[in-house]
């Protein structure tokens, strides 16, 4: 609770808000930046938004209005502790309502998608059984066996939306048991930028009593997400994706498994009391907030990026985004369909339902070079390689399993003009 009266609190008395975002506009910072090529200096065209996207022009200026007054959150008497505290729980709440959360639903602040979801497999109950699709990026594949105590079941790639909820709804069928189980699944394909069937999926989870996570990361940024109308229980995104460059990210969803876990990290902010035990040790009450998985000082910064983030998508509406990606997925579309050497890779097919997000292979050329040579020679930067989802590409490639590979370099050894990797065009607002 603040001490002050309303009308001074904190954030308001002092933090000047940014103007609103019309609806036609989300303008992104670096429009103007120049990078040498070998021709000279040419105006750079940020084309890897799926890796890290830019920052809002209004974040910037939120951020900025902001830095000035940052103190410590949960932890001070003063004015710009106070501040920063409000400030802090002010940006959950917007997230809260950014993400359609249920009453009871918690927001725990994280450094990204891959720490949400490795926070998500910390909290799992015992004997949790996961589903899957091995399609995933690495953030939603991996974490999971580093549970001895729970199993995980791999799911082969769908070739339709229909087959996934299918080969789910199979899977499903054999768990036998009502034990606890959880799927987790992706909104929009870091590879091909499809779209997956998020509510048709939840509903089959919850149809056989599993829980489901959404990982948001490349779905958020461009289409809304709401954990209540897509039926989710957790959805995790990052910051840096959503046009919020600060280093946070988001776990939110259903409160039991959170509150009912040992707190992720031990620290001071998870604990609410430390005593000495009488006779060795120490007694320990965790909060059961969400500050029970954000020990240490909060990213207090971060969180107010992406809360800033949400507010100018949401004001902004994510019509004149989606209209604005889908002209600039047609014309890449209709530019690499008039080059015979071009593959574009696809797992739906090719009327699926796409973000700004598309991977292609030049036959005859290595993607990487090919890469290395568009931003050397025209500055547009891509990206080239597996992109942390090692198993989606190789099935897309038809590729062998134990090719070498990596996942942020390319694979030392891949030959000239093998399709080993591909190439990855992304964009949103700007
Ligand atoms: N999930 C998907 C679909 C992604 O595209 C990414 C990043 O590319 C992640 C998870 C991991 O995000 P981060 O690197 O911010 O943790």
């Amino acid at each position: 609770m603040s001490v002050y009266p309303a009308a001074l609190a904190p954030s308001r008395a002092v933090v000047p808000a940014a103007p609103s975002a019309s609806s036609a506009e989300l303008p992104v910072l670096g429009r103007d930046v120049r990078v040498p090529v070998l021709s000279g200096e040419l105006p750079y065209a940020a084309l890897d938004y799926a890796a890290s996207a830019p920052a809002l022009q209004r974040v910037w200026d939120d951020v900025a209005a902001y830095l000035p007054y940052y103190g410590s959150v949960h932890r001070g008497a003063g004015y710009l502790s106070q501040l920063s505290t409000e400030l802090f729980e002010a940006s959950r709440a917007t997230v809260a309502a950014f993400l359609g959360c249920r009453d009871g639903d918690q927001v725990v602040f994280t450094r990204s998608t891959t720490d949400s979801l490795n926070l998500l497999a910390a909290v799992l109950p015992a004997g949790t059984r996961v589903f899957v699709f091995e399609t995933e990026h690495h953030a939603a594949l991996l974490p999971w066996e580093r549970r001895p105590d729970v199993t995980v079941t791999y799911l082969d790639a769908p070739r339709s939306p229909r087959e996934a909820v299918g080969v789910l709804e199979a899977a499903l069928a054999t768990r036998g048991d009502d034990g606890p189980a959880l799927v987790c699944v992706t909104g929009a394909s870091n590879v091909t930028g499809e779209v997956w069937p998020v509510r048709e999926l939840a509903a089959a989870a919850h149809r056989h009593g599993a829980r489901i996570a959404l990982d948001a990361a490349q779905l958020a940024p461009h289409r809304p997400v709401s954990v209540t109308d897509l039926g989710v229980d957790w959805v995790a995104f990052s910051g840096h994706k959503l046009y919020a460059p600060f280093g946070a990210g988001v776990l939110a969803g259903r409160a039991d498994w959170l509150t009912e876990a040992e707190p992720y990290l031990a620290g001071g902010g998870a604990s609410r009391t430390v005593a000495r035990r009488a006779g060795g040790g120490i007694d320990v009450a965790w909060h059961t907030s969400a500050a029970r998985h954000e020990a240490g000082s909060p990213n207090v910064v971060g969180a107010h990026a992406i809360a800033s983030a949400c507010k100018a998508l949401t004001e902004a509406g994510f019509g004149a985004l989606v209209a604005r990606e889908e002209r600039l997925l047609g014309r890449l579309r209709e530019g690499l369909a008039a080059i015979p050497a071009v593959t574009v890779l696809s797992l739906f097919g090719e009327d699926s339902d796409r973000v700004g997000v598309l991977s292609f292979t030049v036959a005859g050329q290595d993607s990487s070079a090919f890469a290395r040579e568009l931003s050397a020679r025209y500055g547009i930067g891509v990206r080239d390689g597996l992109f942390c989802a090692h198993p989606l590409v190789r099935t897309l490639l038809g590729t062998d399993r134990d090719e070498p590979a990596g996942c942020h370099e390319p694979a030392d050894g891949v030959p000239a003009g093998s399709p080993l990797h591909a190439i990855r065009v992304s964009f949103g607002a700007g």
